[in-house]
């Protein structure tokens, strides 16, 4: 090291290093220890002289990274070195043949499959799109490469403070759409509520700031009733002589935030949902199993469970690993609480997932749910000219949904994506099966292809011979394998049709003594409104174009050149025209402010989620560079942001006195009498609203409403809001996000 370096951090780096090499636990022989300080020294050498966006020497992150994928993920040693080379070859001018070289070729192709990722979301749609199937190739090919995809992006969370504001929210909104369900799918849970977390404290930072106070203010209550709740299961696990552990399980930021949205419910009715973890230690006699339902009913011999809220996720594991008991039960406090029972074995999985499972290789069964879904995406990913766009759509799909588990007539287990149809079970099962399916038995019962599975069901698929793929499918087929294989059948069958079409105008020609040359395709095209020369054969391979009607079109005049001419210059003048038209550009490193002057109007209000002062808001830069205003936490919004980030311009607002914008309250209360009178006096008396409409419906002595208001502020509605609650009667106000709903 030389004088690139402050001393302060020169200690610094090599505290680092040692910590790592300490904390790896597959890294202690000197061969491995030698391995990790070489790809230390050529990293360090690379990055030489380059700092981050905070200031500090670039050497700090790689080695963060590759902390990370030792001690939170798990990796050994190849792992390691390949996180601290992962940059090399992306910033420096060091190649992945250099690597190779230096290291083996298995680090090298890491390297290599992590370098094809770098400025994934800088890209067009398509392009990003593209690079993601390349992501998940090399995944399959080696899941290390999203592994330490992953903990170089959660290091990249952790210091996004640096960032300025419309790169901060990029990022977050990449990490939300497709990090945070990728490390989920993976299980690691640890990471995926991490990442969701920073998500949210960037996106949102006054909620977030909000619900963690909350949930520090009512911690020491919680710890006192998990404390009271525990102590008689503490006991009875000691006096039966387990080791163990029992804790709390730490309920995540993102996931009360979430859930608050979801439900429409305040903090205090979300987080006041008890759980708590048993981890133990087996006994080696018996089984881990059979320990975890003996724990089981040692609780039910202090609490009363609940008959319905059972869970096994030991002998049927979830897809990503996790194995685990849940029960709920009822407290000496009147509360029910859910109880979590596994082994330690089982807890590592939990936490750390796929990587942790290698380590237990030797319980190989418990793996097979994995490799399955890895093998799905492989299947998925062999057929290369489907449209990537909408193939990244799918599989995101596939990457939230939640599981169920269905039987063959022969026992044999499918595991599919919840809302599966029969259709989607005989796709999973053979593709073949699918194409000729026409119906099914579940259960022994006769349902229709649309038929939604549930977990348990025994599935017969039915054939015909005569069976062909529909449009329909598409209606109900859930799983990306199906809808992939449906497409597959279609684009045949129209290859197909277009060389019979092509065939059939050769055909036609020869009889006239004439070729097919591209004078007759232009007019042929033109008269029949055909994009190109594939659409003219498919039409006419099906049969759409009758070809006794060509001669006709073809002996008529030539193509008039003067149209043409006029067209092209038409075209020319236009296209001046709107050049003088254009957008001064936007700053996209300043964040944009939303005033009252209407000169400054360069932005429009998003149609679906109609963000009002107040609201934390994004603007989007469309194809006329006109800017759109979408609320942070809008559906589109999150999607235009990991899509499009380089189109995310930061907003904030200024005084809003001038302009009103429109809200929707829906309220629900107890009807009597007046109710309607002492609402509407309310609102008129707050000199900062204006009611626009209201409608309320009453029934059973209960009603509903829903109010239209123009407003200026977020302010002024969360006061009128509080107005509102007060008044005798009224049970809840709560603003409509989404206004269309
Ligand atoms: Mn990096």
């Amino acid at each position: 090291m030389d004088d690139f370096y402050t001393k302060d951090e020169q200690k610094k780096v090599k505290l680092q290093l040692d910590k790592l090499i300490q904390t790896c636990v597959k890294c202690q022989t000197d061969e491995n220890k030698n391995l990790i300080t070489k790809a230390f020294k050529l990293a360090d050498r690379a990055h030489k002289g380059i700092r981050r966006k905070s200031g500090e020497p670039y050497i700090f992150h790689p080695i963060a990274v590759a902390r990370i994928a030792a001690e939170e993920i798990g990796l050994g040693t190849k792992g390691i070195a390949a996180a601290l080379l992962h940059d090399v070859v992306e910033d420096t001018d060091y190649t992945v043949e250099d690597i190779e070289k230096m290291f083996n070729p298995k680090i090298a192709s890491i390297v290599d499959g992590l370098t094809k990722l770098e400025g994934f979301f800088d890209q067009t749609e398509s392009q990003q799109a593209e690079n993601f199937r390349k992501l998940l190739l090399s995944m399959v090919e080696d899941v290390r490469v999203i592994l330490i995809k992953l903990a170089d992006r959660l290091h990249n969370m952790r210091t996004l403070d640096s960032m300025p504001e419309n790169k901060r929210l990029k990022i977050s909104g990449e990490t939300l759409y497709i990090y945070a369900p990728l490390a989920h799918r993976l299980g690691l849970y640890a990471i995926k509520t991490e990442l969701e977390d920073l998500s949210l404290k960037y996106e949102h930072p006054k909620i977030y700031e909000d619900i963690n106070n909350k949930v520090v203010a009512s911690s020491l209550k919680q710890l006192s009733l998990i404390n009271k709740f525990s102590a008689p299961i503490k006991d009875r696990l000691a006096f039966e002589g387990y080791e163990f552990e029992i804790k709390g399980r730490p309920k995540s930021i993102y996931s009360i935030w979430s859930k608050m949205q979801k439900k429409n419910l305040p903090f205090e009715e979300i987080y006041d949902v008890q759980a708590i973890r048993v981890v133990f230690k087996p006994h080696l006699n018996t089984s881990e199993k059979a320990q975890c339902w003996s724990i089981y009913a040692m609780i039910t011999d202090l609490y009363k469970p609940k008959p319905d809220r059972l869970r096994d996720w030991i002998s049927v594991p979830k897809a990503n690993g996790y194995e685990a008991l849940h029960a709920t039960f009822m407290s000496s406090s009147g509360v029910w609480v859910e109880v979590q029972v596994r082994s330690r074995r089982m807890d590592e999985i939990a936490e750390k997932g796929f990587a942790a499972h290698w380590k237990y290789k030797e319980n190989s069964e418990k793996e097979s749910e994995l490799d399955n879904w890895l093998k799905r995406i492989r299947e998925l990913l062999e057929n290369p000219d489907d449209d990537s766009l909408e193939f990244l759509d799918d599989f995101k799909l596939n990457l939230f949904a939640s599981e169920i588990l269905t039987f063959t007539p022969k026992g044999e287990r499918v595991v599919l994506p919840n809302g599966a149809t029969a259709l989607d079970f005989a796709f999973e099962i053979h593709s073949d099966l699918g194409y000729r399916c026409i119906g099914a038995k579940v259960n022994y019962k006769l349902v229709p292809l649309s038929h939604k599975l549930k977990a348990g069901d025994q599935v017969e698929i039915l054939t015909s011979k005569k069976q062909k793929p529909k449009w329909e499918w598409f209606d109900f087929v859930t799983t990306a394998k199906a809808k992939t294989r449906i497409k597959e059948a279609f684009k045949k069958e129209r290859k197909k049709l277009v060389r019979k079409g092509e065939k059939a105008l050769e055909n036609y020609l020869t009889k006239k003594k004439l070729t097919i040359n591209s004078k007759i395709l232009k007019k042929l095209q033109n008269h029949y409104n055909a994009k190109n020369k594939d659409e003219l054969y498919f039409k006419i391979g099906k049969g759409i174009i009758e070809l006794s009607d060509a001669s006709k079109i073809l002996s008529d005049k030539p193509y008039n050149k003067w149209v043409k001419y006029w067209r092209l210059s038409f075209g020319k003048g236009k296209n001046i025209k709107e050049d003088d038209d254009e957008q001064p550009e936007v700053d996209k490193k300043k964040p944009l402010l939303l005033t009252d002057d209407k000169e400054q109007h360069k932005y429009t209000i998003s149609t679906c989620c109609h963000p009002i002062p107040g609201d934390d808001v994004i603007a989007y830069q469309d194809g006329n560079e006109k800017l759109v205003l979408h609320n942070r936490n809008c559906k589109v919004a999150i999607k235009l942001m990991s899509s499009h980030g380089d189109r995310i311009v930061s907003a904030h607002w200024e005084s809003q006195k001038l302009l009103s914008y429109i809200a929707r309250i829906n309220i629900t209360g107890i009807d009597s009498l007046g109710i309607v009178s002492k609402l509407t006096k309310v609102i008129s008396d707050d000199g900062n609203v204006n009611m626009r409409s209201i409608h309320i419906e009453s029934h059973d002595g209960i009603f509903e409403g829903s109010i239209y208001l123009y407003i200026h502020h977020t302010k002024d509605l969360n006061n009128l809001i509080l107005r509102l609650m007060k008044i005798k009667g009224i049970h809840t106000v709560s603003r409509q996000e989404r206004m269309n709903e």
